[in-house]
């Protein structure tokens, strides 16, 4: 079952996030580690924890076992918290001010997207922009936002719009939501879009 929150540290204090919403709360460094022992002791999620939910974000958690509904991301000693990935340079637009340039239909293979993934959640990443070129082109697109989804991470998608159309990808959101999805707009007029973006 997927995670209803996110518990992490973040710079120099605790989070508590769900994947989706856009507030957050605040959590002492000993709640923190209550909730990481929770999950690793099989206990049921401490109440104030369920109560932070239903007050935060109108969830109902109560009963629920800590592991499975609060995915506990480690500490790193490292302590990143952002990173931006641009996982594709290829785009299905042309735009005249793009700074890519050609825009090669290229990214790292799926082994090395994982490894990536793997090396950004042990430094810390928390906040995570997908970008390209148009990221939900790429190939490995929905296997890489699950991953970093499962990874605990809150996830922004910066994309053109042109393949939101798609069942897949709407699933994907509406099962594992994003933190953002930005949608950049280029044109008032489909005259004006179609002339930027050629
Ligand atoms: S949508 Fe973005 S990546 Fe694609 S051509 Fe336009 S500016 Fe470049």
């Amino acid at each position: 079952m997927a995670h209803a929150l996110i518990a992490s540290p973040f710079l120099d204090g605790h989070l508590l996030l769900k994947p989706g919403a856009r507030a957050g709360a605040r959590i002492s460094a000993d709640h923190y580690e209550g909730l990481r022992q929770a999950t690793t002791d099989g206990e049921s999620l401490p109440a104030w924890a369920v109560q932070t939910a239903a007050d935060m974000w109108g969830l109902n958690l109560g009963g629920r076992p800590a592991q499975g509904a609060v995915l506990v991301r480690e500490p790193s000693p490292y302590g990143y918290c952002r990173a931006s990935w641009e996982i594709n340079l290829g785009c299905n637009f042309g735009c005249k001010h793009c700074y890519l340039g050609e825009r090669p239909f290229s990214g790292l293979g799926w082994e090395d997207k994982v490894r990536l993934l793997d090396i950004m959640r042990e430094a810390g990443v928390l906040w995570l922009q997908i970008t390209g070129g148009e990221p939900t082109m790429d190939p490995h697109f929905q296997g890489a936002y699950w991953y970093a989804w499962q990874a605990g991470m809150m996830l922004t998608i910066s994309t053109n719009g042109s393949l939101l159309w798609r069942p897949d990808l709407l699933k994907l959101f509406r099962d594992c939501p994003p933190y953002r999805l930005v949608v950049s707009m280029y044109g008032a007029s489909e005259e004006s879009f179609d002339t930027l973006t050629q």
